[in-house]
Protein backbone atom coordinates (compact mmCIF):
# COMPACT_ATOMS: atom_id res chain seq x y z
CA UNK A 1 0.00 0.00 0.00
CA UNK A 2 1.14 3.25 -0.42
CA UNK A 3 1.90 6.04 1.87
CA UNK A 4 -0.06 9.36 1.11
CA UNK A 5 -0.49 12.49 3.36
CA UNK A 6 -3.76 13.88 4.22
CA UNK A 7 -4.33 17.16 2.57
CA UNK A 8 -4.18 19.72 5.27
CA UNK A 9 -4.85 22.77 2.99
CA UNK A 10 -7.64 24.62 4.36
CA UNK A 11 -10.98 24.57 1.89
CA UNK A 12 -12.93 27.35 1.41
CA UNK A 13 -16.73 26.84 2.27
CA UNK A 14 -16.86 23.21 1.05
CA UNK A 15 -16.36 20.01 2.25
CA UNK A 16 -14.15 17.19 0.65
CA UNK A 17 -14.92 14.35 2.96
CA UNK A 18 -13.81 11.79 -0.02
CA UNK A 19 -10.59 13.07 -0.66
CA UNK A 20 -8.38 9.57 -0.09
CA UNK A 21 -8.31 6.97 -2.03
CA UNK A 22 -9.83 3.40 -1.04
CA UNK A 23 -7.78 1.17 0.89
CA UNK A 24 -4.92 3.28 0.86
CA UNK A 25 -2.53 4.05 3.87
CA UNK A 26 -2.29 7.31 5.13
CA UNK A 27 -0.36 9.62 7.13
CA UNK A 28 -0.82 12.64 8.45
CA UNK A 29 2.18 14.91 8.49
CA UNK A 30 3.59 18.49 9.19
CA UNK A 31 6.65 20.01 8.39
CA UNK A 32 8.19 22.21 10.86
CA UNK A 33 6.43 26.10 10.08
CA UNK A 34 4.55 29.03 11.07
CA UNK A 35 1.35 29.60 9.86
CA UNK A 36 -0.92 32.33 9.09
CA UNK A 37 -4.65 31.39 8.36
CA UNK A 38 -5.41 33.38 5.59
CA UNK A 39 -7.20 30.11 3.54
CA UNK A 40 -10.68 31.96 2.31
CA UNK A 41 -10.94 32.76 -0.85
CA UNK A 42 -12.49 36.84 -0.28
CA UNK A 43 -8.59 37.36 1.92
CA UNK A 44 -5.74 37.85 0.31
CA UNK A 45 -3.19 35.37 2.07
CA UNK A 46 -2.69 36.30 6.03
CA UNK A 47 -5.21 38.98 5.78
CA UNK A 48 -8.80 39.71 6.94
CA UNK A 49 -11.55 41.63 4.55
CA UNK A 50 -11.00 44.75 5.85
CA UNK A 51 -6.82 44.39 5.73
CA UNK A 52 -6.40 42.80 9.50
CA UNK A 53 -3.64 40.54 10.54
CA UNK A 54 -5.24 37.36 10.69
CA UNK A 55 -4.26 35.19 13.95
CA UNK A 56 -1.03 33.47 13.69
CA UNK A 57 -1.06 29.92 14.55
CA UNK A 58 2.59 29.02 15.39
CA UNK A 59 2.92 24.85 14.34
CA UNK A 60 5.33 22.42 15.64
CA UNK A 61 7.96 20.55 13.83
CA UNK A 62 6.75 17.03 14.00
CA UNK A 63 5.36 13.89 11.88
CA UNK A 64 2.09 13.30 13.44
CA UNK A 65 2.00 9.49 14.38
CA UNK A 66 -1.06 8.43 12.92
CA UNK A 67 -1.50 6.04 10.37
CA UNK A 68 -4.54 4.38 9.26
CA UNK A 69 -6.16 2.51 6.57
CA UNK A 70 -9.07 3.59 5.37
CA UNK A 71 -11.67 1.80 2.89
CA UNK A 72 -13.18 4.91 1.77
CA UNK A 73 -15.85 4.00 -0.90
CA UNK A 74 -18.18 6.70 -2.32
CA UNK A 75 -21.93 5.47 -2.06
CA UNK A 76 -24.81 6.19 -4.22
CA UNK A 77 -28.50 5.13 -4.98
CA UNK A 78 -28.94 3.09 -7.72
CA UNK A 79 -32.78 4.16 -8.73
CA UNK A 80 -33.62 4.06 -12.46
CA UNK A 81 -34.07 7.57 -12.17
CA UNK A 82 -37.15 9.79 -14.61
CA UNK A 83 -34.71 11.82 -16.55
CA UNK A 84 -35.61 14.98 -17.65
CA UNK A 85 -35.84 14.90 -21.95
CA UNK A 86 -35.66 18.34 -23.07
CA UNK A 87 -37.49 17.49 -26.34
CA UNK A 88 -40.77 16.16 -24.11
CA UNK A 89 -40.33 18.66 -21.64
CA UNK A 90 -40.79 22.31 -23.16
CA UNK A 91 -41.11 24.14 -19.44
CA UNK A 92 -41.62 22.95 -16.13
CA UNK A 93 -43.12 24.88 -13.12
CA UNK A 94 -40.25 24.23 -10.73
CA UNK A 95 -36.61 23.78 -11.01
CA UNK A 96 -34.55 22.73 -7.54
CA UNK A 97 -31.11 23.29 -8.32
CA UNK A 98 -29.44 20.76 -5.93
CA UNK A 99 -30.96 17.24 -3.98
CA UNK A 100 -28.99 17.43 -0.83
CA UNK A 101 -31.66 17.20 2.31
CA UNK A 102 -33.10 20.78 1.30
CA UNK A 103 -33.63 20.58 -2.37
CA UNK A 104 -35.03 16.76 -1.90
CA UNK A 105 -37.24 18.01 1.22
CA UNK A 106 -39.29 20.67 -0.91
CA UNK A 107 -39.57 19.13 -4.66
CA UNK A 108 -40.90 15.63 -2.46
CA UNK A 109 -43.66 18.13 -1.31
CA UNK A 110 -44.29 20.26 -4.18
CA UNK A 111 -44.83 17.64 -6.50
CA UNK A 112 -47.02 15.72 -4.07
CA UNK A 113 -49.09 18.40 -5.53
CA UNK A 114 -48.79 17.71 -9.07
CA UNK A 115 -46.63 20.52 -9.71
CA UNK A 116 -44.03 19.24 -12.48
CA UNK A 117 -40.27 19.61 -10.88
CA UNK A 118 -37.12 19.01 -12.35
CA UNK A 119 -34.48 18.26 -9.98
CA UNK A 120 -30.83 19.17 -10.94
CA UNK A 121 -27.21 17.52 -9.58
CA UNK A 122 -24.12 16.94 -10.93
CA UNK A 123 -25.08 13.59 -8.76
CA UNK A 124 -28.43 13.04 -7.94
CA UNK A 125 -28.23 9.36 -6.50
CA UNK A 126 -24.79 10.44 -4.48
CA UNK A 127 -25.58 9.59 -0.89
CA UNK A 128 -24.77 12.55 1.51
CA UNK A 129 -21.41 12.96 2.60
CA UNK A 130 -21.89 15.18 5.48
CA UNK A 131 -22.53 12.84 9.37
CA UNK A 132 -25.95 14.24 10.36
CA UNK A 133 -26.44 13.93 14.41
CA UNK A 134 -29.80 15.72 15.48
CA UNK A 135 -31.71 15.79 18.73
CA UNK A 136 -34.07 12.93 18.46
CA UNK A 137 -36.70 15.06 19.41
CA UNK A 138 -36.36 17.16 16.24
CA UNK A 139 -36.88 13.51 13.62
CA UNK A 140 -39.63 12.60 16.05
CA UNK A 141 -42.04 15.58 15.36
CA UNK A 142 -41.67 14.96 11.81
CA UNK A 143 -42.25 11.26 11.62
CA UNK A 144 -38.37 10.56 10.56
CA UNK A 145 -37.75 7.99 13.36
CA UNK A 146 -37.23 5.46 11.09
CA UNK A 147 -34.40 7.70 9.44
CA UNK A 148 -31.99 7.35 12.52
CA UNK A 149 -29.22 4.39 12.35
CA UNK A 150 -28.05 4.64 16.23
CA UNK A 151 -29.55 6.84 19.30
CA UNK A 152 -28.23 7.37 22.42
CA UNK A 153 -30.45 7.74 25.18
CA UNK A 154 -28.52 10.83 26.89
CA UNK A 155 -25.60 12.95 26.02
CA UNK A 156 -22.65 14.34 27.90
CA UNK A 157 -20.54 17.79 28.12
CA UNK A 158 -17.25 17.73 30.18
CA UNK A 159 -16.15 21.16 30.66
CA UNK A 160 -12.68 20.21 32.36
CA UNK A 161 -10.97 17.00 33.50
CA UNK A 162 -13.44 18.11 36.67
CA UNK A 163 -16.20 18.78 35.41
CA UNK A 164 -18.97 17.05 33.34
CA UNK A 165 -22.60 17.50 32.58
CA UNK A 166 -24.98 14.81 31.31
CA UNK A 167 -27.30 16.36 29.12
CA UNK A 168 -31.13 14.17 29.18
CA UNK A 169 -32.08 14.70 25.78
CA UNK A 170 -31.62 11.89 23.32
CA UNK A 171 -29.39 12.36 20.29
CA UNK A 172 -29.42 10.51 17.15
CA UNK A 173 -27.05 9.83 14.00
CA UNK A 174 -28.79 10.04 10.57
CA UNK A 175 -29.30 7.39 8.53
CA UNK A 176 -28.34 9.18 5.31
CA UNK A 177 -28.92 6.85 2.99
CA UNK A 178 -32.22 5.65 3.95
CA UNK A 179 -33.25 9.46 4.45
CA UNK A 180 -32.33 10.01 1.17
CA UNK A 181 -33.90 7.07 -0.36
CA UNK A 182 -37.25 7.80 1.61
CA UNK A 183 -37.11 11.54 -0.34
CA UNK A 184 -35.98 9.97 -3.57
CA UNK A 185 -38.92 7.76 -3.89
CA UNK A 186 -41.23 9.96 -2.92
CA UNK A 187 -39.87 12.43 -5.32
CA UNK A 188 -39.88 9.69 -8.02
CA UNK A 189 -43.42 8.03 -7.55
CA UNK A 190 -45.00 11.75 -7.61
CA UNK A 191 -42.79 12.20 -10.90
CA UNK A 192 -40.32 14.37 -10.60
CA UNK A 193 -37.70 14.43 -13.57
CA UNK A 194 -33.87 14.59 -12.69
CA UNK A 195 -31.18 15.98 -15.12
CA UNK A 196 -27.38 15.05 -13.69
CA UNK A 197 -25.32 18.17 -14.24
CA UNK A 198 -24.00 21.25 -12.97
CA UNK A 199 -26.29 24.52 -12.87
CA UNK A 200 -24.01 27.49 -14.27
CA UNK A 201 -26.24 30.48 -14.39
CA UNK A 202 -29.97 31.58 -14.47
CA UNK A 203 -31.45 34.07 -16.72
CA UNK A 204 -34.78 35.44 -16.12
CA UNK A 205 -37.51 36.41 -18.31
CA UNK A 206 -40.90 38.35 -17.64
CA UNK A 207 -42.75 35.22 -17.21
CA UNK A 208 -40.05 32.15 -16.70
CA UNK A 209 -36.38 31.90 -16.27
CA UNK A 210 -33.91 29.73 -18.24
CA UNK A 211 -31.65 27.64 -15.81
CA UNK A 212 -28.16 27.15 -17.63
CA UNK A 213 -26.59 23.91 -17.07
CA UNK A 214 -22.60 22.74 -17.53
CA UNK A 215 -23.91 20.28 -19.92
CA UNK A 216 -25.26 23.04 -22.56
CA UNK A 217 -29.11 22.08 -21.49
CA UNK A 218 -31.30 25.00 -20.79
CA UNK A 219 -33.80 24.66 -18.74
CA UNK A 220 -36.95 26.76 -18.94
CA UNK A 221 -39.14 26.69 -15.15
CA UNK A 222 -41.48 29.25 -13.67
CA UNK A 223 -39.84 29.05 -10.09
CA UNK A 224 -36.11 28.08 -9.39
CA UNK A 225 -34.87 26.83 -6.11
CA UNK A 226 -31.43 27.15 -5.14
CA UNK A 227 -30.34 24.24 -3.01
CA UNK A 228 -26.75 23.89 -3.11
CA UNK A 229 -25.76 24.29 0.18
CA UNK A 230 -23.21 26.40 1.24
CA UNK A 231 -21.46 26.06 -2.39
CA UNK A 232 -25.02 29.24 -2.78
CA UNK A 233 -24.94 28.52 -6.54
CA UNK A 234 -27.70 31.14 -7.48
CA UNK A 235 -28.93 33.16 -4.14
CA UNK A 236 -27.80 36.63 -4.08
CA UNK A 237 -26.34 37.96 -1.01
CA UNK A 238 -26.27 42.06 -0.03
CA UNK A 239 -23.81 42.81 1.89
CA UNK A 240 -19.71 41.97 2.08
CA UNK A 241 -19.87 37.83 3.21
CA UNK A 242 -17.96 37.29 6.42
CA UNK A 243 -19.86 34.50 8.42
CA UNK A 244 -18.04 32.76 11.23
CA UNK A 245 -16.80 29.43 10.62
CA UNK A 246 -16.87 25.91 12.07
CA UNK A 247 -14.26 23.77 11.01
CA UNK A 248 -14.26 19.98 12.67
CA UNK A 249 -11.69 17.36 11.42
CA UNK A 250 -13.55 13.75 11.90
CA UNK A 251 -14.03 10.15 11.03
CA UNK A 252 -15.94 6.76 11.59
CA UNK A 253 -12.70 4.46 12.81
CA UNK A 254 -12.18 0.82 14.48
CA UNK A 255 -10.40 1.58 17.45
CA UNK A 256 -8.67 -1.12 19.84
CA UNK A 257 -11.43 0.34 22.53
CA UNK A 258 -12.22 3.66 23.38
CA UNK A 259 -12.95 5.10 27.68
CA UNK A 260 -16.39 6.69 26.18
CA UNK A 261 -19.74 4.86 27.37
CA UNK A 262 -22.08 3.46 24.25
CA UNK A 263 -25.18 5.02 25.94
CA UNK A 264 -24.01 8.63 25.50
CA UNK A 265 -23.24 10.59 22.97
CA UNK A 266 -20.11 13.28 23.40
CA UNK A 267 -21.91 16.35 22.57
CA UNK A 268 -18.24 18.66 23.73
CA UNK A 269 -14.75 17.58 25.82
CA UNK A 270 -13.58 20.58 26.32
CA UNK A 271 -10.45 18.72 28.18
CA UNK A 272 -7.10 19.87 27.42
CA UNK A 273 -5.03 17.79 29.24
CA UNK A 274 -3.41 15.91 25.95
CA UNK A 275 -2.05 19.27 25.08
CA UNK A 276 -0.42 20.07 28.89
CA UNK A 277 3.00 19.35 27.45
CA UNK A 278 2.81 20.64 23.85
CA UNK A 279 2.96 25.05 25.11
CA UNK A 280 2.51 25.85 21.12
CA UNK A 281 -1.01 23.27 20.96
CA UNK A 282 -1.92 24.36 24.21
CA UNK A 283 -1.67 27.88 24.05
CA UNK A 284 -3.32 27.88 20.30
CA UNK A 285 -6.38 25.77 22.16
CA UNK A 286 -6.35 28.44 24.71
CA UNK A 287 -7.07 31.11 22.47
CA UNK A 288 -9.02 29.12 20.01
CA UNK A 289 -10.44 25.95 21.58
CA UNK A 290 -11.51 22.96 19.72
CA UNK A 291 -13.84 20.24 21.30
CA UNK A 292 -14.11 16.79 20.62
CA UNK A 293 -17.76 15.63 19.48
CA UNK A 294 -17.68 12.16 19.38
CA UNK A 295 -20.54 9.11 19.37
CA UNK A 296 -19.41 5.52 20.03
CA UNK A 297 -21.27 3.02 18.09
CA UNK A 298 -19.72 0.55 19.95
CA UNK A 299 -16.92 -0.38 22.39
CA UNK A 300 -14.60 -0.57 18.99
CA UNK A 301 -16.38 1.78 16.28
CA UNK A 302 -16.99 5.28 17.04
CA UNK A 303 -17.04 8.75 15.28
CA UNK A 304 -14.62 11.25 16.54
CA UNK A 305 -14.22 14.56 15.61
CA UNK A 306 -12.27 17.81 16.55
CA UNK A 307 -14.60 20.46 16.39
CA UNK A 308 -13.32 24.24 16.43
CA UNK A 309 -17.49 25.70 17.32
CA UNK A 310 -17.13 29.06 15.76
CA UNK A 311 -13.95 31.56 14.83
CA UNK A 312 -13.40 34.26 11.90
CA UNK A 313 -11.64 32.76 10.60
CA UNK A 314 -11.89 29.52 10.86
CA UNK A 315 -8.99 27.69 12.35
CA UNK A 316 -7.22 25.40 10.22
CA UNK A 317 -7.45 22.00 9.75
CA UNK A 318 -3.67 21.08 10.54
CA UNK A 319 -4.16 22.70 13.66
CA UNK A 320 -7.07 21.02 14.41
CA UNK A 321 -5.61 17.44 13.75
CA UNK A 322 -2.93 17.89 15.42
CA UNK A 323 -4.96 18.50 18.42
CA UNK A 324 -6.88 15.40 17.66
CA UNK A 325 -3.62 13.46 17.00
CA UNK A 326 -2.81 14.64 20.66
CA UNK A 327 -6.13 14.04 21.96
CA UNK A 328 -6.40 9.87 20.88
CA UNK A 329 -2.57 9.80 21.82
CA UNK A 330 -3.80 10.73 25.50
CA UNK A 331 -7.11 8.99 25.48
CA UNK A 332 -5.17 5.80 24.75
CA UNK A 333 -7.25 5.42 21.35
CA UNK A 334 -5.90 3.72 18.82
CA UNK A 335 -7.09 4.19 15.54
CA UNK A 336 -7.30 0.61 13.34
CA UNK A 337 -8.74 1.50 10.27
CA UNK A 338 -11.18 4.76 9.32
CA UNK A 339 -14.93 3.91 7.32
CA UNK A 340 -15.11 7.72 6.56
CA UNK A 341 -13.32 10.97 7.31
CA UNK A 342 -15.44 14.09 7.11
CA UNK A 343 -13.56 17.62 6.87
CA UNK A 344 -16.45 20.36 7.89
CA UNK A 345 -16.43 23.94 6.98
CA UNK A 346 -19.48 25.58 7.84
CA UNK A 347 -20.16 28.96 7.68
CA UNK A 348 -22.29 30.47 10.23
CA UNK A 349 -23.99 34.12 10.94
CA UNK A 350 -22.97 36.82 8.32
CA UNK A 351 -25.69 38.71 6.19
CA UNK A 352 -29.16 37.18 5.01
CA UNK A 353 -29.76 36.52 1.41
CA UNK A 354 -31.25 39.87 -0.36
CA UNK A 355 -34.86 39.59 -0.11
CA UNK A 356 -36.64 39.39 -1.92
CA UNK A 357 -35.14 38.20 -5.15
CA UNK A 358 -36.48 36.36 -8.44
CA UNK A 359 -34.63 32.78 -6.90
CA UNK A 360 -36.07 31.42 -4.18
CA UNK A 361 -33.44 29.33 -1.63
CA UNK A 362 -33.57 27.12 1.18
CA UNK A 363 -31.18 25.51 3.50
CA UNK A 364 -27.51 26.51 3.64
CA UNK A 365 -28.35 28.29 0.43
CA UNK A 366 -30.54 30.69 2.63
CA UNK A 367 -28.52 31.11 5.56
CA UNK A 368 -30.65 28.52 7.48
CA UNK A 369 -27.77 27.29 9.86
CA UNK A 370 -27.37 28.26 12.95
CA UNK A 371 -25.46 30.77 13.52
CA UNK A 372 -24.38 29.55 17.19
CA UNK A 373 -24.25 26.06 16.72
CA UNK A 374 -23.73 24.93 12.85
CA UNK A 375 -26.60 22.61 12.55
CA UNK A 376 -29.38 22.80 10.51
CA UNK A 377 -30.93 19.94 9.45
CA UNK A 378 -33.87 19.33 11.35
CA UNK A 379 -34.89 23.34 10.68
CA UNK A 380 -34.45 23.12 7.11
CA UNK A 381 -36.17 19.74 6.89
CA UNK A 382 -38.89 21.40 9.19
CA UNK A 383 -38.96 24.49 6.79
CA UNK A 384 -39.60 22.79 3.62
CA UNK A 385 -43.27 22.22 3.83
CA UNK A 386 -43.60 26.05 4.29
CA UNK A 387 -41.97 26.65 1.24
CA UNK A 388 -42.86 24.03 -1.06
CA UNK A 389 -46.57 25.10 0.29
CA UNK A 390 -46.07 28.84 -0.63
CA UNK A 391 -44.65 27.47 -3.79
CA UNK A 392 -47.73 25.39 -4.59
CA UNK A 393 -50.26 27.99 -3.87
CA UNK A 394 -48.57 30.64 -5.56
CA UNK A 395 -48.39 28.68 -8.62
CA UNK A 396 -51.94 27.47 -8.50
CA UNK A 397 -53.04 31.00 -8.18
CA UNK A 398 -52.50 32.08 -11.75
CA UNK A 399 -52.29 35.69 -10.92
CA UNK A 400 -48.89 36.25 -9.77
CA UNK A 401 -45.90 37.21 -11.43
CA UNK A 402 -42.54 35.76 -10.71
CA UNK A 403 -41.53 38.11 -8.69
CA UNK A 404 -44.37 38.30 -6.18
CA UNK A 405 -44.25 34.67 -5.98
CA UNK A 406 -40.69 34.44 -4.90
CA UNK A 407 -41.37 37.43 -2.60
CA UNK A 408 -43.80 34.99 -0.95
CA UNK A 409 -41.33 32.13 -0.37
CA UNK A 410 -38.54 34.23 1.10
CA UNK A 411 -41.20 36.02 3.50
CA UNK A 412 -42.84 32.77 4.33
CA UNK A 413 -39.45 31.55 4.67
CA UNK A 414 -38.16 34.54 6.93
CA UNK A 415 -40.88 36.14 8.65
CA UNK A 416 -39.80 38.58 11.07
CA UNK A 417 -39.99 36.37 13.88
CA UNK A 418 -37.15 34.31 12.11
CA UNK A 419 -35.32 37.66 11.29
CA UNK A 420 -35.17 38.57 14.57
CA UNK A 421 -34.44 34.89 16.16
CA UNK A 422 -31.32 34.43 14.27
CA UNK A 423 -30.16 37.95 15.09
CA UNK A 424 -30.74 36.92 18.98
CA UNK A 425 -28.54 33.54 17.36
CA UNK A 426 -25.54 35.75 15.35
CA UNK A 427 -25.54 37.69 19.06
CA UNK A 428 -24.64 34.01 20.35
CA UNK A 429 -22.28 33.75 18.10
CA UNK A 430 -20.26 36.58 18.23
CA UNK A 431 -20.13 36.17 22.04
CA UNK A 432 -18.69 33.13 21.23
CA UNK A 433 -16.60 33.97 19.07
CA UNK A 434 -15.14 36.83 21.67
CA UNK A 435 -14.83 33.90 24.26
CA UNK A 436 -10.96 32.02 24.96
CA UNK A 437 -11.48 28.38 26.17
CA UNK A 438 -11.74 29.62 30.14
CA UNK A 439 -14.78 31.88 29.08
CA UNK A 440 -16.14 29.22 26.30
CA UNK A 441 -16.01 26.40 29.32
CA UNK A 442 -18.29 28.77 31.97
CA UNK A 443 -20.69 29.80 29.01
CA UNK A 444 -21.90 26.81 28.46
CA UNK A 445 -21.45 25.90 32.45
CA UNK A 446 -24.28 28.32 32.74
CA UNK A 447 -25.67 27.26 29.38
CA UNK A 448 -26.25 23.92 30.36
CA UNK A 449 -27.39 24.80 34.00
CA UNK A 450 -30.97 26.37 32.44
CA UNK A 451 -34.24 25.04 31.92
CA UNK A 452 -34.18 22.24 29.15
CA UNK A 453 -36.84 24.03 27.56
CA UNK A 454 -34.27 26.62 27.32
CA UNK A 455 -31.61 25.22 26.06
CA UNK A 456 -33.50 22.57 23.66
CA UNK A 457 -35.46 25.44 22.67
CA UNK A 458 -32.27 27.57 21.61
CA UNK A 459 -30.69 24.83 20.31
CA UNK A 460 -33.61 23.90 18.16
CA UNK A 461 -34.56 27.51 16.95
CA UNK A 462 -37.50 26.75 18.82
CA UNK A 463 -37.31 30.25 21.07
CA UNK A 464 -38.44 33.38 19.88
CA UNK A 465 -37.44 36.91 20.56
CA UNK A 466 -39.72 37.37 23.93
CA UNK A 467 -38.43 34.14 25.23
CA UNK A 468 -34.67 34.77 23.58
CA UNK A 469 -34.66 37.86 26.10
CA UNK A 470 -35.82 35.56 29.21
CA UNK A 471 -32.89 33.10 27.81
CA UNK A 472 -30.41 35.72 28.00
CA UNK A 473 -31.12 36.85 31.30
CA UNK A 474 -31.57 33.43 32.78
CA UNK A 475 -28.21 32.55 31.05
CA UNK A 476 -26.82 35.72 32.78
CA UNK A 477 -28.37 34.70 35.91
CA UNK A 478 -26.90 31.32 35.91
CA UNK A 479 -23.59 32.54 35.37
CA UNK A 480 -20.23 32.74 37.89
CA UNK A 481 -19.24 36.32 38.71
CA UNK A 482 -16.59 35.72 36.37
CA UNK A 483 -18.71 35.24 33.33
CA UNK A 484 -21.02 37.85 34.17
CA UNK A 485 -18.07 40.43 34.05
CA UNK A 486 -16.80 38.48 30.66
CA UNK A 487 -19.92 38.36 29.05
CA UNK A 488 -20.76 42.17 30.18
CA UNK A 489 -17.59 43.22 28.29
CA UNK A 490 -17.10 41.07 25.72
CA UNK A 491 -20.88 40.77 25.21
CA UNK A 492 -22.19 44.70 25.22
CA UNK A 493 -20.47 45.48 21.39
CA UNK A 494 -22.65 43.16 19.75
CA UNK A 495 -25.51 43.20 22.11
CA UNK A 496 -25.66 47.04 20.73
CA UNK A 497 -25.40 46.00 17.39
CA UNK A 498 -27.77 43.21 17.72
CA UNK A 499 -30.26 46.34 19.21
CA UNK A 500 -29.43 48.25 16.26
CA UNK A 501 -30.03 45.78 13.80
CA UNK A 502 -33.76 44.54 15.74
CA UNK A 503 -34.88 48.05 15.56
CA UNK A 504 -33.74 48.66 11.80
CA UNK A 505 -35.92 45.03 10.93
CA UNK A 506 -38.98 45.68 8.60
CA UNK A 507 -41.39 43.14 8.19
C1 LIG B 1 -19.36 18.23 7.22
C2 LIG B 1 -20.67 18.81 7.70
C3 LIG B 1 -21.34 18.20 8.74
C4 LIG B 1 -22.56 18.70 9.16
N1 LIG B 1 -23.20 18.08 10.19
C5 LIG B 1 -24.39 18.54 10.58
C6 LIG B 1 -25.09 17.88 11.64
O1 LIG B 1 -24.56 16.95 12.25
N2 LIG B 1 -26.31 18.32 11.98
C7 LIG B 1 -26.90 19.38 11.33
O2 LIG B 1 -28.03 19.75 11.66
N3 LIG B 1 -26.24 20.04 10.35
C8 LIG B 1 -25.02 19.65 9.97
N4 LIG B 1 -24.36 20.31 8.97
C9 LIG B 1 -24.94 21.56 8.41
C10 LIG B 1 -26.00 21.34 7.32
O3 LIG B 1 -27.06 20.65 7.88
C11 LIG B 1 -25.48 20.60 6.10
O4 LIG B 1 -24.52 21.38 5.46
C12 LIG B 1 -26.57 20.19 5.08
O5 LIG B 1 -26.01 19.23 4.23
C13 LIG B 1 -27.07 21.34 4.24
O6 LIG B 1 -28.08 20.83 3.41
P1 LIG B 1 -28.42 21.48 2.00
O7 LIG B 1 -29.40 20.59 1.35
O8 LIG B 1 -28.73 22.91 2.19
O9 LIG B 1 -27.03 21.46 1.19
P2 LIG B 1 -26.10 20.24 0.80
O10 LIG B 1 -26.33 19.07 1.66
O11 LIG B 1 -24.72 20.79 0.75
O12 LIG B 1 -26.56 19.86 -0.67
C14 LIG B 1 -26.31 20.71 -1.74
C15 LIG B 1 -26.49 19.92 -3.04
O13 LIG B 1 -26.37 20.84 -4.11
C16 LIG B 1 -25.54 20.29 -5.10
N5 LIG B 1 -24.94 21.39 -5.83
C17 LIG B 1 -24.00 22.27 -5.41
N6 LIG B 1 -23.70 23.14 -6.37
C18 LIG B 1 -24.47 22.81 -7.44
C19 LIG B 1 -24.63 23.36 -8.74
N7 LIG B 1 -23.94 24.42 -9.16
N8 LIG B 1 -25.53 22.78 -9.58
C20 LIG B 1 -26.25 21.71 -9.17
N9 LIG B 1 -26.15 21.17 -7.95
C21 LIG B 1 -25.27 21.71 -7.10
C22 LIG B 1 -24.55 19.42 -4.37
O14 LIG B 1 -24.05 18.42 -5.23
C23 LIG B 1 -25.41 18.86 -3.24
O15 LIG B 1 -26.02 17.66 -3.62
C24 LIG B 1 -23.13 19.84 8.53
C25 LIG B 1 -22.43 20.46 7.50
C26 LIG B 1 -21.21 19.96 7.09
C27 LIG B 1 -20.49 20.67 5.99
Amino acid sequence: MDAIVVPIACHPGIVASDDIDAGRQCKFSSGSSEFTCGHHRQFPSGHSRRGHRLPTFRVHASIIPLEVTRDAKKESLTYDLPKFDNTTHNRVDLVVVGSGPAGLAVAKQVSEAGVSVCCIDPAPQGIWPNNYGVWVDEFEAMDLLDCLDTTWSSAVVYLDDKKKKYLKRPYGRVDRRRLKAKMMEGCINNGVKFHQAKVLNVIHEDDHSLVVCSDGLTIKSNVVLDATGFSRCLVEYEKPYNPGYQMAYGFVAEVDEHPFDIDKMVFMDWRDSHLHEDSVLKSNNDKLPTFLYAMPFSSNRIFLEETSLVARPGVPFEEIQKRMVQRLKYLDINVKSIEEVEKCVIPMGGPLPVMPQRVVGIGGTAAMVHPSTGYMVARTLAAAPIVASAIVERLGSNQSDPMSLSARVWKDLWPIERKRQREFFCFGMDVLLSLDLHGTRRFFDAFFDLEPYQWHGFLSSRLYLPELLIFGLSLFGNASNTARLEIMAKGTPPLVRMIRNLSSMRN
